[in-house]
């Protein structure tokens, strides 16, 4: 009992003994923590190189874009077949991914010989064996004649602009034909298809066996755009290629290079792959067999054979249990004649070896963990690693270190690890399955956008036919049928500064009414003083009757005349009505229509300055006198012309769209007297209702349409204006979701309700200043439960819709501006336009892209445009103050 303790003892002591001793001998492939996390940090300098404009070209690991977006969302579904280059076996697979949830990859697969004189022969020769494997795979499969799509593991480092190219930049491992490096892969793939008559086509997607991971775009130089997430294929086997791995490197590691196909490349591959791992620790036993330490200085000529020490035996001898037998088994057969204590020892220099392996990709690992957990911003990482790979998978304690040395090395971290089980292939399968789901979805996304982006071509055409009906409008004969009214409205000039008086301004028509008292200070020091105060109309009052609509806006004058104190003055008012008005005075409107919310019965038809004097009059509070209807287009345009003279247009982009000029009296057919101009309200929203713009109205105007108050009327404004912008993305998001590109194919209620989309969030959005998460944000808070990929396509969408308003907006304006031009007969116009609207003064980009389309759509005229502040009552002021003044004067001379 005693004596067997004493053995045990001893062989304890002596074990120990002969490890140390390894230990020591082979220090420098055995890291310390600080080690390791100094070469986690050498290697994310590396990655930022990498992804750098200006470092990419000389930086070693090359961070190369693979153009996949996305990660499988469970929503790619086809038939595939995967061809896996690069690794052990040449496989060909099919891959059948379909949305059944148990089985939602089918995979069947065929291992092809790739002989050595083909891997080392000529590039044509290669892929003409890539190819008839291919013919011979689909032939067995039956499906020869079917275009079925191709995706090409090709594990090694390439050079990607898009996803079906590929330039391969070196080979690595074992392959070397020659007229292969520099070209792309995927053509030679293709051309020798085609040679051998076979009909599909390949695309290739890297997922190597190095390292990917996703990127934000936004850090990816090489590839434009900021937002969302790219998958980047890191190649992180060419780590240390610049000597930048020197000093941890042995001469072991150096011997290895010298005897590769690619001396002085891959050389982080050459640390750490499992390729290369038998091959590390043979040359550490002919070294320690040479130097006496081992096999008592015997050294075979099997020991000295290259390829001799498999990786696989690295793993039998690491085994737990029967480790020690195999080592001996395996060293037996190199002829070296073993001791129990080599066999130990070996054991160790096979941990060594294999321990350095996983250290070191922890440390590689390591550094992307920690770069996603910064571009996350986040305290904690969650995140799962998918590995593939013989030493994670076979080698008996490999996958345990390297989970553990990575969990060391990023503290703050939840890392789940996930054997990917069928190896690259099946992962080529699902990025091309990603990839096609993707350029599929993209590419019909973009055709539903495509409608929206007009040419200049069309663009020029709107603006022929606005001026088209411009002339409809004004001519006596057409006028009644012009879709585009062309409203004289009594205004002859703009202010001349001398205007006086205190007046009393309505404002009805946008978001808000408003009753204001405006005083007009004329003199050298001209000044304009407002007080004004907000009422609500409530919905069933503008829905009521005509009565119910004027009592109430009487009933809101009344409580302002008390507010100011002023019930008593005879006061003169102007009256904004920003709807379409037949004017045959300045104080006299029929209503045409009512556009934007309004539907009050009785209005239509009807004289709205009168209907307003009879509700003064049933409220017998108060007298007013009401000298003037004004549209806020003419408003606008007269505040502007107050502070600069050169305004002559007016335009509103704001809850609607309108604008107005000032036209040569001789062409306002309907207006007696050829003298002088006068301002016309051109109510041009209701461009297109005579069918004119049906062919770029999209399926969603339409349906915007469909669902307003005044179906097939303003067809114009409703693509243009703020009311409708909102209305127009929100139709599209849910064709969108439909079709399963959006929102996981899932219309919430909230898509389904009318308005949710106000133009404001539009502006939100668009806004460059907007990272993507916080589009996310917005799209929450409406409650649009949104992914990334979700916003990004939402941010397209409101950016489509808004461009094109801007621009047919522009083209409108470009045709009025020219007209005015031709009334003068001028080979060049300086004009300025008043314009007011939310739509135009808080979107980001409206303002921007419509003076940009004016100004190439009429390039003869220099537009320049004046914010008006606001010109629905200052203007309405300004207008009751000259009419006033004509009026005296009318007065004093009859
Ligand atoms: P109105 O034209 O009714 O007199 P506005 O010029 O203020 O009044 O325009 C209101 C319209 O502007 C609303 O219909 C709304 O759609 C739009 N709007 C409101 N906020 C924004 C914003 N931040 N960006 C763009 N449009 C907006
Ligand atoms: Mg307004």
């Amino acid at each position: 009992m005693i004596a067997a303790q004493l053995l045990a003892y001893y062989f304890t002591e002596l074990k120990d003994d002969q490890l140390k001793k390894i230990d020591k001998y082979l220090y420098s492939m055995r890291f310390s923590d600080e080690t390791l996390k100094d070469i986690m940090n050498r290697f994310r300098r590396e990655m930022e190189g990498g992804l750098g404009r200006d470092t990419n070209a000389t930086s070693t690991v090359k961070m190369l874009p693979t153009f996949v977006r996305s990660i499988p969302d469970g929503s790619e579904k086809g038939d595939f077949v995967a061809l896996d280059l690069g690794g052990s076996n040449f496989r060909i697979l099919r891959v059948k991914v379909t949305r059944d949830k148990k089985q939602p990859v089918q995979m069947e697969s065929q291992v092809y010989d790739t002989p050595d004189d083909i891997i080392h022969g000529n590039g044509t020769q290669l892929f003409g064996h890539v190819a008839d494997c291919l013919g011979d795979f689909m032939e067995k499969q039956k499906i020869k004649d079917k275009k079925i799509p191709v995706g090409f593991t090709f594990s090694f480092p390439c050079a990607q602009s898009k996803l079906d190219e590929a330039v391969l930049l070196t080979w690595t491992k074992k392959f070397k034909a020659s007229g292969v490096e520099g070209m792309d892969v995927v053509k030679l793939l293709n051309k020798a298809i085609k040679k051998r008559g076979s009909c599909s086509s390949v695309s290739h997607s890297g997922t190597g066996t190095n390292a990917c991971y996703m990127e934000e775009l936004r850090h990816i130089d090489l590839v434009e755009g900021d937002e969302g997430r790219m998958c980047i294929n890191t190649e992180w086997g060419a780590f240390g290629d610049d000597g930048s791995l020197e000093d941890i490197r042995t001469e072991f590691d150096r011997e290895i290079d010298r005897g590769s196909a690619n001396p002085g490349k891959q050389l982080f591959e050459k640390m750490v792959s499992g390729m290369y791992m038998g091959e590390l620790v043979r040359l550490i036993l002919v070294k320690m067999a040479k130097e006496g330490l081992l096999f008592e200085g015997r050294i075979t000529p099997e020991l000295l054979t290259k390829g001799k020490i498999e990786t696989k035996h690295v793993s039998a001898i690491e085994k737990t249990k029967e480790g020690l037998k195999k080592c001996m088994e395996i060293l037996t057969r190199l002829g070296v004649e073993p001791s129990d204590e080599d066999c130990l020892a070996v054991q160790h220099v096979c941990t060594i070896v294999s321990f350095r392996s996983a250290n070191l990709i922890a440390s590689t690992l390591g550094g992307i963990l920690a770069r996603l957990k910064e571009n996350k911003g986040v305290a904690r990482l969650r995140t799962t690693v998918g590995i593939d790979g013989s030493m994670y998978k076979m080698h008996p304690q490999y996958a345990r270190r390297l989970h553990k040395t990575v969990r060391r090395l990023v503290p703050d971290s939840d890392v789940r690890f996930l054997l990917s089980e069928s190896g690259s292939a099946k992962g080529a399968a699902m990025v091309t399955a990603v990839a096609y789901r993707l350029t599929e979805q993209s590419r019909q996304i973009q055709q539903t956008l495509a409608e929206f982006r007009l040419s200049k071509a069309q663009l020029l055409e709107v603006k022929k036919r606005m001026r088209a009906e411009i002339e409809r409008g004004l001519k006596k004969e057409t006028h009644k049928e012009a879709a585009v009214k062309m409203l004289p409205t009594f205004v002859r000039s703009t202010p001349d500064g001398t205007e006086n008086g205190d007046f009393l301004a309505l404002d009805l028509g946008g978001t808000n009414f408003r009753v204001l008292l405006v005083k007009i200070r004329s003199g050298k020091r001209r000044t304009v003083e407002m007080h004004n105060k907000i009422y609500a109309i409530p919905l069933e009052v503008m829905q009521g009757t005509g009565d119910e609509l004027f009592d109430h806006i009487v009933h809101c004058i009344s409580d302002f005349l008390d507010y100011m104190g002023m019930k008593s003055a005879r006061l003169p008012l102007g009256f904004t009505f920003s709807f379409p008005c037949h004017q045959t005075s300045l104080d006299a409107g029929i209503l045409v229509t009512w556009t934007k919310g309004f539907k009050a019965t009785d209005c239509e038809g009807e004289n709205v300055v009168e209907l307003l004097r009879e509700a003064i009059k049933r409220k017998e509070e108060f007298e007013l006198d009401v000298v003037a209807i004004v549209n806020d287009t003419v408003g606008t345009m007269m505040t502007c012309a107050y502070e600069e003279p050169t305004c002559e247009v007016g335009l509103i982009a704001g809850t609607g769209s309108n604008a107005c000029y000032m036209e040569e009296m001789k062409n306002i057919e309907i207006v007696e007297g050829n003298e002088g101009r006068m301002c016309v309200n051109m109510e041009w929203g209701a461009f297109g209702d005579n069918g004119c713009l049906d062919d770029i109205r999209t399926q969603y105007d339409q349906a915007v349409d469909e669902n307003s108050l005044n179906e097939g009327k303003q067809r114009y404004e409703k693509m243009c204006s703020g009311m409708y912008l909102g209305e127009i993305v929100r139709q599209i998001l849910i064709d969108l979701t439909k079709r399963g590109f959006l929102f996981r194919g899932q219309i919430s209620e909230t898509l389904k309700t009318r308005g949710i989309f106000e133009t404001k969030f539009l502006s939100q959005i668009e806004s460059d200043r907007l990272a993507l998460l916080q589009v996310r944000a917005i799209l929450q808070q409406l409650g649009l439960d949104s992914t990334c990929d979700d916003s990004i396509i939402v941010k397209e969408v409101c950016g489509t819709v808004s461009r094109r308003a801007a621009q047919i907006c522009g083209a409108g304006m470009a045709a009025v501006v020219d007209k005015i031009r031709e009334n003068r007969g001028l080979d060049h116009l300086d004009v300025t336009v008043g314009v007011d609207g939310t739509l135009y003064k808080l979107h980001p980009h409206f303002s921007r892209i419509f003076l940009q389309t004016v100004k190439e759509l009429a390039p003869k005229c220099d537009v320049n445009f004046l914010l008006s502040e606001d010109g629905s009552g200052k203007g309405a002021a300004l207008i009751t103050a000259v009419g006033f003044r004509q009026r005296e004067l009318d007065a004093q001379q009859h």
